[in-house]
């Protein structure tokens, strides 16, 4: 007897659902599979480490550098183009200026690399000064880390992001970064200004004001 259309239609679903299904079940059989999965691994791996040996790579750094001065550059223009700011009331990001004593301190602080980049292997010597507890405290401008753009004020790209997931500015960028993330992946900035002075072979006292464990 003859398929009424409709049988055939359900037929022709029936056999699609089936084939479908094998397609799925290779296709998780293939996910599985120990020689596959390695195969994938090895692939990532592969990919992962072309992109750290282009990022390491003289060329990258340079160009890099040379980007950073191009843009300090461009700011630098800008700011003379401006016209001079009006006296502010307040001390604003500025705070009160540091001390001779302070200001020693400091000058040591700026010549360490990246303190956080450092933690992960990485060596990155352009720094700016990252105030841990402000600038108006006492002894606020011995409170300071050196950090690089994308530890202390920059969210990196995506990719950078996913390769380096220690990059989070500890100046928050929208949901990414801020104290907590960022010590989540670097250590509490107190853990890392005792590194600091430890570093420099800076007398610990200054610190010893703070809830932290000062190692012996
Ligand atoms: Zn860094
Ligand atoms: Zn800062």
């Amino acid at each position: 007897m003859a398929l009424t259309i409709a049988q055939r239609q359900e037929r022709q679903r029936v056999k699609q659902k089936e084939a479908m299904q094998r397609a799925r079940d290779k296709q998780i059989a293939k996910m599985k599979d120990p020689a596959e999965k390695a195969k994938r691994l090895a692939k990532a791996k592969k990919k992962q480490d072309q992109r750290i040996a282009k990022i390491c790579s003289p060329e990258y750094q340079e160009q890099q550098r040379k980007k950073a001065l191009e843009r300090a550059e461009r700011a630098k223009a800008k700011q003379a183009a401006k016209p001079p700011a009006k006296r502010k009331a307040t001390k604003g990001l500025k705070g009160r200026t540091a001390l001779a004593e302070e200001q020693r301190v400091m000058d040591k602080i700026g010549t360490l690399p990246c303190i956080a980049c450092l933690l992960h292997g990485r060596d990155n010597p352009i720094v700016s000064l990252h105030h841990v507890f402000g600038r108006t405290r006492i002894d606020a401008h011995k409170f300071v880390l050196p950090l690089c753009c994308w530890h202390h004020d920059t969210l990196p790209e995506k990719e950078q992001r996913e390769q380096y997931p220690d990059l989070l500015p500890v100046h928050a960028k929208g949901k990414y970064g801020g104290k907590k993330q960022f010590s989540e992946h670097n250590g509490t900035e107190l853990e890392l200004l005792v590194k600091v002075y430890e570093m420099l072979g800076l007398s610990l006292e200054p610190l010893s004001q703070f809830d932290i464990i000062i190692p012996n």
